[in-house]
């Protein structure tokens, strides 16, 4: 009997899940589920349905990605990868009209400037 692994997922979310899951020898159905979304899919989310069997070899990972799914994001550079940014302080004109509505962040490690 298939039961559902994960709930209320994104499509990224769903894909990345899946491709997890395959790794380990374990293959999901996804399926579109939630209330009838608005015209053109809005608000659709996923899930993961996966033989009952499998349940105990899927949950550690499961468990994982729910940790991964719902912590916090740190921000990191997206050019160096570096964890160690901060909000920028002096930003040019056309910058914050770039970033308009987040948060300008510069990279400790390569000076990168990139919106938070
Ligand atoms: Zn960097």
């Amino acid at each position: 009997m298939l039961v559902p692994a994960a709930r209320y997922l994104t499509y990224t979310e769903a894909v990345v899940l899946y491709n997890e899951l395959l790794q380990a020898d374990i293959v999901a159905l996804v399926k579109a589920h939630g209330p009838p979304s608005l015209p053109y899919g809005e608000g659709m989310y996923y899930q993961l349905l996966i033989e009952e069997a499998l349940v105990e070899v899927a949950q550690p990972l499961l468990t994982d990605f729910e940790q991964e799914r719902t912590a916090p994001k740190l921000p990191r550079c997206p050019r160096c990868g570096s964890l160690a940014v901060a909000p920028a302080e002096r930003v040019a004109w056309w910058r914050q009209l770039l970033y308009v509505g987040t948060t300008p962040m510069r990279c400790a490690t390569c000076q990168n400037v990139f919106a938070g």
